[in-house]
């Protein structure tokens, strides 16, 4: 399982496939451990992110930990990506055509790792994954989609223009460490749509 991971990140770093990979430093392949019970997964890297080669380790990154932190996970225990690999000049949102062609890199990990729940990180996972929007009203939800769990919060950047939601990103994320253990438990959820 371990080389399949490895093959994957492998064939992300040199992936020409789509116009984000002329301007990038490093595409960015997911990280963490393979037998993560929960995926998280992001909108696209950012500057620090793409210097680095790692996701999330920028300002949202560290507002990201702090928030896995308070609900008892390390990122060592979860896997961490994004829906595009590589940033996208001046952090613009991914376009639709870039999204697709980075779609099967996303499912390959997804396939990999066979997290029990996905948790969805602002609107832009939450469009391409679920054809969701309106992150702010939709956020806390447990949707259940083609036998998969998933679980949608705000995206951690939101907090650096809006300090308010800090605590919300931090609740949702105790929120989710819950219902993973009832799943393990085998205690039925909530599951809201
Ligand atoms: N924002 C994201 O969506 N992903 C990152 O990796 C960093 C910032």
């Amino acid at each position: 399982m371990s080389s399949e991971i490895d093959g994957l990140r492998n064939a992300v770093i040199s992936c020409t496939a789509c116009e984000l990979s002329k301007s990038r430093t490093n595409a960015v392949p997911g990280s963490g451990s393979i037998n993560a019970e929960i995926v998280f997964i992001g909108e696209a890297p950012g500057r620090t992110e793409d210097i680095q080669g790692m996701p999330f380790v920028g300002t949202a990154g560290k507002i990201l930990s702090e928030a896995l932190a308070y609900a008892g996970f390390t990122r060592e225990d979860v896997y961490i990506t994004n829906i595009v690999k590589c940033r996208p000049p001046d952090n613009r949102r991914p376009n639709r055509q870039e999204m697709d062609s980075c779609n099967n890199y996303l499912q390959k990990e997804l396939e990999i790792i066979r997290p029990k729940i996905i948790c969805i990180l602002g609107n832009t996972a939450f469009g391409s994954l679920l054809n969701g929007n309106a992150i702010t009203k939709n956020r806390g939800k447990i949707i259940k989609r083609n036998d998969q769990l998933y679980f949608v919060t705000i995206h951690p950047a939101a907090i650096i223009y809006n300090p308010d939601l800090r605590q919300i990103l931090k609740d949702d994320l105790k929120a989710l460490s819950g219902i993973l253990d009832k799943i393990k438990k085998g205690i039925p959820i909530e599951i809201n749509e």
